[in-house]
């Protein structure tokens, strides 16, 4: 079954974001537990922990069909020293919270070299940032997106993805969330039915489609191979629809957070009804 949803606000409090999925006939939501925009933030409180439950459990959410992402400050593959430490002290707090809500899964940027250490260095640092926040936490799957490369982030490339993988010891709690935009910024096509049907065989071939653990669905505004990561309303970008009905009429896709982060969010229940009539023969 395909579960479509978006990337909900958690203004509020935590247990707002399956009110807010719900509002818009989502079958799965994404949310930060935090401000992601900041380091610190205080403890999830107990009755936030079980309004989400509650919420979750009310509106048909099973943990499987929830995406959390993390704050964009975290760098898993930072050259600095304490700069790292930092970001997997945050990282780990990330994974704490997720498993605090009862969600099996935190979706992250691998990171980026900063223009200071090899591609190679800085995918064996997020590996080993992975293995440390795996050893310390339980139940929580780190989930790595690939990213449009832009500037000095690294996981552009399926190989990149790949990379971190080989290096990660416990390989059933790794997955990856591909970023349909990301995909295409980063240079592999998918605006007509064979470039997906040659992507995904190439990302079969490379990571693996068994490590996928979610989908961000998103148009792109910039050109094929731009490394610019700019989304755009579905439709309404260089991908088109194409993209989106194959997704919809795959079951490699299925059972999964298929998540929209497009920018119109007054727009989200019409992309969501629109993704659940592709999937009609
Ligand atoms: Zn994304
Ligand atoms: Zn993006």
């Amino acid at each position: 079954m395909k579960y479509f949803g978006a990337h909900v606000s958690a203004a509020g409090g935590v247990e707002n974001a399956p009110l807010n999925a719900h509002a818009i006939g989502a079958g799965a939501f994404a949310l930060f537990t935090k401000n992601q925009r900041q380091w610190r933030a205080a403890p999830l409180m107990q009755q936030s922990i079980e309004k989400f439950r509650q919420n979750c459990a009310t509106c048909g959410y099973s943990p499987f069909q929830v995406l959390p992402h993390d704050s964009y400050l975290i760098n898993l593959g930072h050259p600095d020293r304490a700069a790292l430490e930092q970001s997997r002290e945050a990282f780990i707090d990330e994974m704490e919270r997720c498993a605090l809500l009862g969600l099996d899964r935190l979706n992250f940027h691998p990171g980026g070299t900063l223009g200071q250490i090899s591609v190679d260095e800085c995918l064996a640092r997020v590996a080993e940032s992975i293995n440390m926040a795996l050893e310390r936490t339980a139940g929580v799957t780190a989930v790595i997106e690939n990213t449009a490369g832009q500037g000095a982030n690294v996981g552009h490339r399926f190989e990149h993805l790949a990379a971190i993988i080989d290096r990660v010891e416990d390989r059933s709690r790794v997955g990856v969330c591909i970023d349909t935009c990301h995909t295409f910024a980063a240079g592999y096509d998918l605006s007509t039915d064979s470039a997906c049907e040659a992507t995904f065989a190439e990302l079969e071939r490379v990571v693996g489609l068994n490590y996928l653990r979610g989908m961000h669905l998103n148009d792109a505004l910039k050109p094929l191979g731009s490394r610019v990561d700019r989304h755009a309303t579905l439709g309404k970008g260089m991908l088109g629809l194409t993209v989106f009905r194959y997704i919809a009429r795959d079951s490699r896709f299925d059972d999964m957070p298929l998540v929209l982060e497009t920018p119109d969010e007054s727009l989200w229940a019409d992309e969501i009804a629109m993704l659940k009539n592709f999937e009609k023969p």
